[in-house]
């Protein structure tokens, strides 16, 4: 089951009704944020990037056109300067790849994708994408996640004060490898998507941009499907051009000297423009290389799910799950798997064995409410879009979860690790949106994984 249908939600989150009210600070006093709770120490999150982005870099097709990333360690590097908090040693890479997506890693290794660059229509633009990005690295929302990882799957003390400079080889091999880690650390919550578009625009304003234009640039990626991958990387924050906006109201005016373009970003284009057209990530997987990690030759399957439940609550949803299953992500996204159960391909995710919960937004007409049947029909169109191979075999039609009413359908599909998979969807409509269940499983597999599936979703707490 392929990762990225939060994005479909996007398009509707930017237009949705205002639900999320966070503080408002006086007009003209921009929003302070300061990084969480971390038990990483920052020169760690420097390491810990610097190792992340080594693997990264060895297995995702790198520009390395010197022109393009000097340029964009230039822009970089000048808007980072005025990024709140830690002076991290940053550094701005091209991917070769097609798809609107650019990611950061702990301690400032940032990397933005040829087809962002290709999609920006000036700099102002792409620095507001480099902006939010950089909101990531200073709030230090990787190692944040990695740091409430570590609550629910190894003991703290592997990161707890007394470690060293150079266990963290050890730290990483403890939660399972570098890719491993890449998924937690690029795991953001619906906040840190929030939080990083604020110091965004922060930053814009101060470096003499406009940052309407980075308001502008996420409104037009959402109204087209091309922009699907950040969104996929960095999950929609309700009311998104909302929040922005409000934010440069405190900030105050646009001074009248404020840069929107460059001319060498419009070199650096028509530069790219010169260049054979990049591959997209998603057809580089379907000619085979480069293989996703956890299903390469010596891949063996996940470990069978252990009969003993553990508890866990998201901060939205308690249930329990198998005591050998890891949890990815909190509150109303997150995924359940074995070891080997998250396949990661480049910096995209998908789910090829375990569990995942999240909220769909429906589309209503004229507000009127949806039914759970409408909705869940279009979270199905939604979901098909990023997962072609996806063909409805038995829909179950009405169950209960937590005694409200829920729909239950299931679906064989493509799965990541090569093979088909059975895909159980279950859905129910809660005030929040439709909140979905998705339980995966090899499809030779699933008559096995079923009962312990059920018993999951009998224990579902809202
Ligand atoms: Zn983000």
């Amino acid at each position: 089951m392929k990762w990225n249908f939060r994005c479909a939600a996007f398009k509707i989150l930017s237009v949705a009704s205002l639900t999320l009210v966070f503080s408002v600070a006086a007009f003209g006093q921009r929003t302070a944020l300061k990084p969480g709770w971390n038990l990483f120490s920052p020169a760690q999150d420097v390491e810990l990037g610097r190792k992340v982005s080594q693997d990264a870099e060895r297995q995702l097709p790198m520009l390395n056109q010197r022109r393009v990333d000097d340029y964009l360690d230039r822009l970089g590097k000048r808007l980072a300067a005025y990024a709140p908090g830690e002076k991290y040693p940053y550094q701005f890479k091209c991917v070769n790849d097609a798809s609107i997506n650019a990611f950061a890693l702990p301690g400032g290794f940032i990397y933005i994708h040829r087809g962002l660059i290709e999609a920006a229509d000036n700099e102002a633009e792409l620095a507001g994408v480099i902006g939010h990005e950089i909101g990531h690295v200073a709030l230090r929302h990787g190692t944040n996640q990695a740091s409430k990882q570590q609550l629910y799957q190894a003991p703290l003390a592997v990161f707890g004060g007394i470690m060293g400079n150079d266990s963290m080889a050890g730290a990483l091999a403890q939660i399972g490898g570098a890719f491993a880690v890449n998924s937690i650390l690029l795991k953001y919550s619906r906040d840190d998507e929030r939080e990083a578009d604020l110091i965004g625009a922060q930053i814009l304003h101060d470096a003499g941009y406009d940052p309407r234009a980075m308001a502008a640039f996420f409104e037009k990626l959402g109204t087209g499907n091309r922009g699907t991958d950040f969104f996929s990387s960095h999950p929609n924050p309700d009311n998104r051009i909302r929040g922005i906006e409000q934010e440069i109201s405190r900030l105050g005016r646009v001074s009248a000297r404020t840069a929107g373009d460059s001319r060498e970003f419009q070199a650096i284009k028509r530069y790219l423009r010169s260049l054979p057209a990049a591959p997209k990530a998603a057809a580089a997987r379907q000619s085979g290389q480069p293989a996703p990690s956890g299903t390469g030759g010596t891949a063996s399957r996940p470990e069978r799910p252990s009969s003993r439940l553990r508890s866990y609550d998201s901060g939205y949803v308690r249930l329990q799950h198998p005591e050998n299953w890891r949890v990815y992500g909190e509150e109303r996204d997150f995924a359940l798997a074995p070891d080997g159960g998250i396949v990661t391909i480049g910096n995209e995710s998908a789910l090829a064995c375990g569990g995942m919960m999240a909220v769909y937004e429906p589309v209503s007409r004229r507000g009127a409410r949806v039914s759970l049947r409408n909705a869940t029909d279009q979270l199905v169109e939604g979901l098909r879009r990023s997962n072609p191979g996806m063909r409805l075999v038995r829909d179950r039609g009405r169950i209960r979860v937590d005694g409200q009413a829920a729909l239950s359908m299931e679906f064989v599909n493509d799965s990541p690790s090569g093979g088909r998979e059975t895909d159980w969807l279950v859905t129910v409509l809660r005030p929040e949106g439709l909140v979905y269940f998705i339980f995966v499983a090899p499809e030779e597999e699933y008559a096995s994984y079923r009962n312990m599936f059920q018993r999951i979703v009998q224990s579902i707490r809202f």
